[in-house]
């Protein structure tokens, strides 16, 4: 792309001749554009690129400069020798790098920026996502929304047309540059009329979970799926579904129909008992979470890199991906929960509550309750964006959204 030079400002007739100040030239990063030929159509020699770029890199490699963000460049009065180089890492930060001596100073600057709470409201029309995104969600918080609940609602198959949800939402202003949605405190989405409510709280020692108002933590032992919300292109929607096995021999599990590639995770925490081949299962994971209980993962088509039998994993740890190996219809994952062995329908496993707030944060948790529940509950849910709660300086803080 060709380079823009900066607006120079018009001289008025007869005024004096200003003092001769840098020149500032902004390049928009196009398409195949490199740090390289940036700077090499802006003139700078070789040898300064080379410098330049070797003492960013203790900061950020500049060979992965993105589309669509702009280097600013500013030169000596004369235009012909470059003084510093500026370029956003991300809406709040810049990665400046100046002049110093004979080589050059990286440093990072931050841009100013303020917090403010929004509400954001929506009702489920199709899918979840289209609706998410048209209240005013960006892509990264409906992932994030549907996070909050993974133990509770399984996006990918439960969601209807007429679940709801409000949301109150950290909405993150920089100074020139613009506003969006960075992170969440509190969020109610019902599903099927049931209605559920999680208030994100930070303790003391710098963690961050998520609550029930009466002070339960929202993750569970077991995850709701073995898939995590996902959406591929607009009107997308995972099914369960009953391939052809199930009318050939008793099925005790639950097929997901999914994409082929699609991540499973583990629904609990627990050790690796198999990894490997097994009749019409395909690839097959099979884990242990307790002495008691125990699931399998079936018709995968690659496990996840490193996974073995006797390894310890956490719970929603990848172990392979959607396929359709074995005895398979199609892309799916086949599913099964065990209790002492036996196949059990997963749905009605009893799944002890959440660890509850106790001791000295509980007071810390119910002056935040008392704040943030009746503002969320004040969201409109008719409206698609609504009940600003604007300029409250302290919010990052107080609320915790700041991540
Ligand atoms: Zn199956």
């Amino acid at each position: 792309m060709a380079p823009v030079p900066a607006a120079v400002a018009p001289q008025a007739q007869g005024a004096p001749e200003p003092p001769p100040g840098p020149v500032l030239r902004v390049h928009p990063v196009g398409q195949g554009d490199s740090i390289g030929s940036i700077l090499g159509t802006a003139g700078v020699p070789r040898a300064d690129v080379a410098a330049l770029v070797a003492e960013a890199a203790r900061l950020h490699d500049l060979s992965r400069i993105k589309m669509g963000r702009e280097v600013q460049l500013t030169f000596d009065p004369s235009g012909s020798t470059l003084l510093a180089l500026r370029y956003p890492l991300d809406p709040e930060r810049d990665l400046v790098v100046e002049r110093e001596g004979q080589g050059f100073a990286a440093r990072q600057e931050v841009t100013p920026f303020e917090d403010e709470v929004v509400g954001i409201s929506g009702v489920v029309e199709g899918t979840l996502w289209d609706s998410a995104r048209s209240a005013g969600l960006p892509a990264d918080m409906v992932s994030t929304l549907a996070g909050i609940f993974d133990w509770q609602i399984d996006f990918n198959t439960e969601v209807r047309p007429g679940d709801s949800f409000r949301l109150l939402a950290a909405r993150r202003t920089v100074q020139g540059v613009g506003s969006r949605i960075v992170g969440l405190a509190a969020a109610e989405f019902v599903n099927a009329g049931r209605v559920h409510r999680a208030l994100r709280f930070d303790d003391a020692e710098g963690g961050t979970a998520w609550y029930t108002p009466s002070g339960e933590r929202m993750a569970r032992a077991f995850l709701k799926s073995p898939l995590a919300y996902s959406h591929v292109g607009s009107g997308f929607n995972l099914k369960r579904f009953h391939p052809i096995l199930k009318s050939t021999r008793p099925h005790w599990g639950q097929d997901y129909g999914a994409p082929t590639g699609a991540p499973v995770r583990a629904v609990a925490s627990g050790t690796v008992q198999f990894v490997g081949t097994r009749g019409g299962f395909g690839k097959h994971v099979r884990l242990v979470h307790s002495d008691r209980f125990g699931s399998s993962y079936s018709h995968l088509s690659r496990y996840a890199p490193g996974l073995k039998a006797g390894r310890r994993i956490s719970q929603g740890t990848v172990v392979g991906y959607v396929g359709s190996t074995g005895l398979s219809t199609g892309p799916h994952l086949h599913f099964e929960f065990y209790d002492r062995g036996r196949p059990v329908d997963y749905a009605k496993v009893e799944v002890p509550r959440g660890e509850a707030i106790e001791g000295a944060r509980r007071p810390a948790f119910e002056g935040l309750r008392d704040q943030v529940l009746p503002r969320l509950l004040s969201v409109d849910g008719t409206a698609q964006v609504a009940a600003f709660f604007a300029h409250e300086g302290g919010a990052g803080r107080h609320g915790g959204f700041v991540r």
